[in-house]
């Protein structure tokens, strides 16, 4: 049997959906995940304990313990293994994407520069240290930490004040490790991802995402994705072909990219790349026959790819809810009538009763996902915003009770 090796970061909804594909490819999966090296096998699936904090060494590990396993492919979940993937990869020899370019991808700065340098627009951006006082840009403008993702800690600030205020919130939200934040202008125009498989080089594009929501700040939640796109050939040609030249800036090479951008009348600016596919639950917005997004890349890594794949259905979509004001999770209603519209798939509600909701751009998870699948994707946006208005969740405040 085949074997794939996957690296991710819990075991999260992906992987099991990872395992669950892998599973009905007729292939065998060895897993390495962040756990903690004190327990033999704690979780008691013989996963191999890696940490995600030192990639050189975790990769050195990993191609040490699966020495004696023969593995034919490789695929990561989630941002952060990402280079623990490809570094392996290149120790057993197996194509994937090269490190610096997994590198890159995680690095907003890099990404900008080496956009710069393949001659794509990119917005002036400068990356400023954190402990100074910081220069005002020109307005207006987004301020972002170099190392986060789901627009965590992304804000937008239209004057001087702002832009003060906006420094000293990101300052409080990233880690200490991080001594920079990026600072860029502003880039007007429509949102869209492009979610593709590079097979030696070679980009193949799945889909590309409309984001009908006005993603115009001061903090931007990622809220619709509806596929395929109402935009007109010639811009989704333009989407396409930027997205090549960005990949190959970047180096990428072989395994899923997921691609960000804006267009306005000026062009294509790529936002970001990451090498990886589409995260979380959203993956499901991207099913092909009858095969799940987990199932192509589990394939595509083993290269065993079909040579066909038709849309399970004409439109498909997503609606990562957004956190709709801060507080203690206590539960969501309305879900059975969100669930009877026309269209809507599912229904998911991730949040956990007792769990704190924190908005961006603070916060980090949603608390659930609407799917949906129809006739066109007007349809399906509409039926998204449907569901999410029957959609009610009750939470308490998690401000002190004053007697
Ligand atoms: P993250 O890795 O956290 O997702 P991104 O760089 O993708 O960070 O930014 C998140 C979102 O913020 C983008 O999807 C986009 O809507 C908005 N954004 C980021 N940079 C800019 C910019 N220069 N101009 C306009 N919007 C931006
Ligand atoms: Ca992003």
């Amino acid at each position: 049997m085949p074997r794939i090796l996957l690296i991710a970061a819990t075991t999260g909804y992906q992987t099991r959906s990872f395992a669950a594909a892998t599973a009905r490819v007729n292939a065998e999966m060895t897993l390495a995940t962040d756990r903690c090296h004190i327990l033999e096998d704690p979780w008691q699936d013989r996963a191999i304990p890696i940490r995600f904090e030192n990639p050189h060494e975790s990769a050195e590990f990993l191609a040490q313990t699966v020495r004696d396993l023969k593995i034919d492919g490789i695929a990561a979940v989630a941002d952060r293994p990402t280079l623990i993937a490809a570094l392996t990869a290149e120790k057993l020899g197996l194509p994937w994407h090269p490190p610096h370019a997994a590198a890159a991808c995680r690095d907003k700065h890099k990404m900008r520069e080496l956009f710069a340098k393949a001659g794509l627009l990119i917005p002036p951006h400068e990356k400023i240290p954190i402990e100074t006082d910081p220069i005002a840009p020109p307005f207006p403008c987004v301020l972002k930490p170099l190392g986060l993702s789901g627009s965590r800690g992304v804000i937008r600030a239209d004057n001087h004040r702002e832009f003060i205020a906006a420094f000293e919130r990101i300052r409080r939200i990233i880690d200490q490790n991080e001594s920079h934040i990026q600072v860029e202008q502003y880039i007007p125009g429509r949102e869209f991802a492009l979610e593709g498989l590079m097979t030696y080089g070679a980009l193949h594009t799945l889909a590309i995402f409309d984001k009908p929501d006005r993603l115009e700040g001061p903090f931007f939640e990622e809220t619709l994705y509806i596929t395929p796109s109402r935009e007109p050939t010639a811009v989704q040609q333009a989407i396409e072909d930027t997205t090549r030249r960005a990949v190959m800036a970047l180096g990428l090479y072989h395994g899923p990219i997921h691609a960000e951008m804006r267009v306005n009348d000026t062009g294509v600016y790529m936002l970001e790349i990451a090498a990886r596919p589409i995260g979380g639950l959203c993956s499901r917005a991207l099913r092909c026959d009858d095969i799940t997004l987990e199932e192509l890349i589990v394939m595509h890594a083993l290269g065993t790819m079909p040579k066909r794949l038709e849309r399970a259905s004409p439109a498909s979509g997503v609606m990562m809810i957004p956190v709709p004001r801060a507080g203690v999770f206590e539960y969501a209603s309305g879900v059975e009538n969100a669930q009877a519209i026309a269209g809507i798939d599912d229904v998911v509600i991730t949040a956990k009763r007792g769990e704190t909701l924190v908005p961006l751009p603070e916060g980090s998870s949603y608390p659930g996902f609407i799917f949906a699948t129809g006739p066109s994707p007007e349809f399906v946006e509409n039926a998204l915003r449907r569901a999410h208005h029957e959609l009610h969740f009750h939470t308490v405040s998690t401000l002190p009770v004053i007697p």
